[in-house]
């Protein structure tokens, strides 16, 4: 059977769960052998996403059950008591609570979808990025405080200027910084320093906390994905993966470095490729 041929019965076989089929290679001709090869790549693209989808799907529903399964538990749990309306009134509050943190959760799964596919189209505009820091600084100052952290923000004197989204910036930094003030014990320190590069940012945000174990660290930008030494404390796992969507969609980029007495996440964010 000719090359074209083959393409065509492979793509006609194709049902909704054969994505793994691929045309085999012959030497018919340096043009079908690249017909062949762009087709078989385009299948290996459309199966890898699939494959991607079903495990976002996957996960959505095992991380939405928990939490509608408790709401659930805690109407049931009122139903059968003995109908004091002070427990009603209890119950309708942690209906709320639980219904709220459902309500943000989703909210953020859809914008980490919307950015990652470039759906959602960022804002850009000349900003100081050092601006940024500056009011994640005060947003978190009092939950520092709270947990008797001390925040320390160095940077430059001058304004380190680059194009961005300063709405979707500002979560960026103010993720970070809540993840070191929540993984750091009383009494530690965060450390935020802005840095002008040449070709754009740095952000650095460097905490003395209980660090991130060898076997999280690839894992932890994972929706959902939560690391062992994490799981006391509150969160759902998808603030690293908004993070890093939303630098990603300004051409840059965040990495990891950890140790048992803290851990440091560093921002670099380009000064004009948005994208
Ligand atoms: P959440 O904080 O809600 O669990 P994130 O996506 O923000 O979700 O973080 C994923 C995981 O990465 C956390 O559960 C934690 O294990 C780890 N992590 C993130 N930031 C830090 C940090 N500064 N120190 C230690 N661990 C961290």
């Amino acid at each position: 059977m000719s090359g074209v041929k083959r393409v065509t019965e492979t793509a006609t076989r194709i049902g909704r769960h054969d994505f793994g089929q691929r045309v085999v290679v012959t030497d018919e001709g340096e043009e079908i052998c690249a017909l062949v090869r762009a087709f078989n790549d385009m299948l290996e693209r459309i199966e890898s996403l699939l494959n991607e989808l079903q495990q976002i799907t996957d996960n959505v529903a095992h991380e939405l059950r928990t939490p509608i399964t408790r709401i659930r538990g805690i109407a049931e749990t009122t139903l059968k008591g003995n109908g004091d309306l002070d427990e009603f009134r209890e119950m309708a509050a942690s209906v709320i609570d639980g219904s709220d943190e459902l309500i943000e959760m989703i909210g953020t799964m859809l914008e980490i979808a919307r950015t990652d596919s470039g759906v959602a189209k960022l804002t850009v505009a000349p900003l100081d990025i050092r601006e940024i820091a500056e009011e994640a600084v005060d947003l978190f100052a009092p939950a520092a405080e709270d947990r008797r952290i001390h925040i320390h923000l160095s940077k430059p004197p001058r304004a380190v200027m680059l194009l961005g989204d300063r709405q979707r910036l500002q979560r960026v930094v103010a993720n970070l910084l809540d993840n070191a003030i929540k993984y750091t014990p009383p009494g530690g320190k965060v450390t935020l320093s802005i840095t002008a590069e040449a070709a754009g940012a740095k952000v650095e945000i460097t905490d003395t906390g209980v660090g991130i174990d060898e076997k999280d660290i690839h894992r932890i930008f994972d929706r959902f994905y939560r690391g062992d030494k994490s799981r006391s404390t509150a969160g759902s796992g998808l603030g690293l993966s908004l993070a890093l969507a939303i630098v990603r969609a300004h051409g840059g980029d965040i990495t990891v470095k950890t140790t048992d007495s803290g851990s440091t996440f560093t921002v670099s964010l380009p000064r004009t490729s948005a994208r």
